[in-house]
């Protein structure tokens, strides 16, 4: 199916072929349609499948009958709205939105937190048919009356999941009781948790469902791999992976912002040409980090979930998730960021032994099985290595070229026997630190001299017990 199928016109058409763009994607070739008939849609569709212009193309067709070249205000009042969770993904959403109105006369305007008001209250009054907003900021300016919402006939809520998560529910609550009740309404959601269906019922009438992925999916294009490590040496681990890996570019997600510094220092101290971005950092520097990375000068981008949210980069290779995030439907979000319209893409985690009920929660909420991997080099303290004769086991994952097997010094065996050890199939839990094991593991009698002897498994014990001592045990 073409772009001219969908009945777009030449305009539009244009503007997208200068894009790139030679066919629909999934998404816009099964929203556009319902959205042209000016039925509500509600759209489970996952990052990178090109649903910024599911929804803003049929937009476009329907207000090309609005476009005019009037400096008239009253001949441009506000016919769409969108609404975007944060401030990175409503820039996006505008980029994209300037790049499909080149050949068509049809204002629009952003407008988001942490920036000056008044460029954006000048706009809104020399009138405007498309504005794209965060909820806060918007209703900053229906307070100062700096917009009117009565002519609205399409709404656009996207990633709505993400806006209920960070709390804005009231507001959109708010703006939607001073939209119009005759008008179109357009929900997009990654993912579709309960209070999405009640927004939906609320606001919208009898919406077409519109579902190209598998809901929660995460997208096939990105091969994953969890690698289990110290949570002490993940940032070892990442710098390393980062030069083995050769990686161009890459957005590594950690949790919280003090997280972000302090990787971020640390990476820096390791030479590699990092920023961070999260809430705290000013608008302006978010959006020159952005405009960085983006553009290619930048190698690693260090980021909060939300700050890297609706982050678009084309072609970028590698997501690193520092941490696994608590809410499962982030790694879906996290991981999107690649494979982006179509492109392959690689997505590593670095699991610590605290993070098996992450993995859990993201197996099941995406329907895989997420296999964690030691890494050759890095092998994590709390994952036993099984005895050189577990021939059937898979090799672990090596992290550079492997090391010759060295001679111990205290026993003449390889320093590392097992490098064909099964690597761990479970999460890090007491129980799963056996479950790997080709044999259980020895026992080994430990106490002082003269007390009462007990016997725990070797694997328990600090290494020092570890190491056969001449004398069989202490
Ligand atoms: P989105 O999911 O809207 O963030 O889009 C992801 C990326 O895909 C953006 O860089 C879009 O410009 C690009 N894109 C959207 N639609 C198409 C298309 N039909 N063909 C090629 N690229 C597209």
């Amino acid at each position: 199916m073409s772009f001219a199928e969908l009945g777009l016109t030449p305009e539009i058409q244009r503007a997208i072929e200068e894009l790139g763009y030679t066919q629909p994607t999934p998404i816009q070739a099964a929203a556009i349609p319902k959205v042209l008939t000016g039925r509500d849609l509600l759209a489970a569709a996952q990052t990178g499948t090109g649903k910024t212009a599911a929804f803003m193309l049929p937009i476009l067709e329907r207000l090309k009958k609005f476009a005019n070249s009037s400096a008239s205000p009253a001949m441009h009042p506000v016919r769409a709205l969108i609404l975007s969770p944060t401030r990175e993904l409503a820039d996006q959403i505008a980029v994209n939105v300037a790049a499909y109105t080149k050949y068509l006369p049809i204002k629009h305007v952003v407008v988001f937190g942490g920036v000056n008001m008044d460029p954006q209250t000048e706009a809104l009054r020399r009138g405007v048919e498309i504005v794209v907003a965060t909820p806060g900021r918007l209703l900053d300016h229906v307070q100062q009356k700096s917009i009117h919402l009565n002519k609205v006939e399409m709404l656009v809520l996207d990633e709505a999941d993400r806006m209920l998560d960070m709390g804005f529910i009231n507001d959109i609550r708010k703006i939607l009781s001073l939209l119009p009740k005759h008008r179109q309404t357009l929900l997009f959601s990654a993912t579709f948790a309960p209070e999405i269906k009640k927004l939906a019922e609320d606001f919208m009438r009898t919406p077409e469902l519109v579902q190209v992925a598998r809901q929660n999916a995460t997208n096939e294009q990105v091969e994953q791999h969890i690698y289990q490590v110290d949570a002490g040496r993940k940032r070892h681990l990442l710098s390393h992976l980062i030069k083995t890996r050769q990686m161009s570019q890459v957005i590594v997600f950690c949790r919280t912002k003090q997280g972000v510094d302090t990787l971020t220092r640390d990476l820096k101290r390791d030479g590699l040409s990092v920023e961070a971005i999260h809430g705290d950092k000013a608008q302006g520097v978010r959006l020159e980090t952005l405009a960085s990375f983006k553009s290619g000068d930048l190698r690693v981008l260090v980021a909060t979930d939300v700050a890297a949210r609706g982050l678009d980069v084309s072609d970028l290779p590698y997501v690193v998730n520092f941490e696994l995030p608590n809410a499962p439907e982030d790694y879906v979000h996290r991981i999107g960021r690649t494979g982006r319209a179509g492109a392959t893409g690689v997505a590593i985690s670095l699991m610590g032994e605290d993070e098996g009920r992450q993995l859990e929660a993201i197996a099941k909420l995406t329907l895989q099985a997420l296999k964690p991997e030691p890494v050759e080099g890095f092998w994590p303290s709390w994952v036993p290595r099984a005895k050189p004769a577990a021939e059937a086991a898979p090799a672990p994952v090596q992290a550079a070229a492997p090391a010759p097997a060295r001679k111990s010094a205290t026993n003449g065996a390889p320093r590392h026997p097992s490098a064909n050890a099964a690597p761990v199939g479970t999460y890090g839990n007491s129980a799963g630190v056996a479950a790997g094991l080709a044999e259980p593991a020895p026992r080994r009698a430990i106490g002082r001299p003269g007390s009462r002897r007990r016997e725990v498994s070797a694997l328990l014990l600090p290494p020092r017990y570890k190491v056969e001592s001449p004398r069989g045990g202490r």
